[in-house]
């Protein structure tokens, strides 16, 4: 399939998890907002910086930085068939910007409640060298690598709930405007991640 695939739902609903199983099914890769600003935020870039007093405060950053973004990862050569978008977009006109340079061919939307998200977030933990994420309780790491494990620092309870907040008045809207488009493929993502997987990948091959 050519175009591209939007993972879409709340902070802490697994897209980065099951993004992985996608990337398998499809090939297409990961195009993740969220990850892209934390490598800015770690280079020290002025962007980085610029973005990361909204991301420590639980807030979007600016749309014309996130499709600037977007726009210069899209020219690369292994985004021409499509890829996996995840963490964008998140707000109406970032949809309306990315319809302008992309086809979007489906959207994944991984519906998880906010009182389930609170205690995935603050639990979570991710593994300073590799990338991959595991949480306390559902997904413990190896106990080998536990002294390479990290909080996301924009990952504390108060910090979720500005997010959650940004989500509800932001990003929520978007499944409407997605599923006006016929878009719209929702997953329950308030299950174990094996669950959740398996229903992604039901939901990936109706549409390869
Ligand atoms: P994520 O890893 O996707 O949860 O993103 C972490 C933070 O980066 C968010 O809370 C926002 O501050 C920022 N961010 C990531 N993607 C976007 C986006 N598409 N639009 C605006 N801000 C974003």
């Amino acid at each position: 399939m050519t175009g591209s695939i939007v993972l879409f739902g709340p902070p802490g609903a697994g897209k980065g998890t099951q993004a992985g199983r996608i990337v398998e099914l499809t090939g297409k890769p990961q195009v993740s907002t969220g990850d892209m600003l934390r490598a800015a935020v770690k280079l020290g870039s002025p962007m980085g910086m610029a973005a990361k007093e909204f991301m420590d405060a639980g807030l979007l950053v600016p749309d014309e930085v996130i499709i600037g973004l977007i726009q210069e990862r899209l020219q690369e050569d292994d985004a021409k068939q499509g890829v996996l978008f995840d963490g964008f977009p998140r707000t109406i006109p970032q949809a309306e910007s990315l319809d302008k340079i992309a086809t979007v061919s489906s959207v994944i939307s991984i519906e998880v409640p906010d009182d389930a998200i609170v205690e995935r977030i603050v639990g979570r933990r991710m593994d300073s060298e590799t990338g991959d994420i595991y949480h306390v309780k559902f997904n413990p790491a190896p106990a080998e690598i536990s002294d390479r494990l990290i909080q996301r620092p924009d990952d504390t309870e108060e910090t979720v709930r500005s997010r959650l907040e940004a989500y509800h008045a932001q990003t929520a809207p978007l499944a409407d405007w997605y599923s006006e488009r016929g878009l719209l493929i929702k997953i329950d993502g308030n299950a174990s991640i094996n669950k959740v997987g398996d229903s992604v990948e039901a939901a990936v091959s109706r549409i390869l």
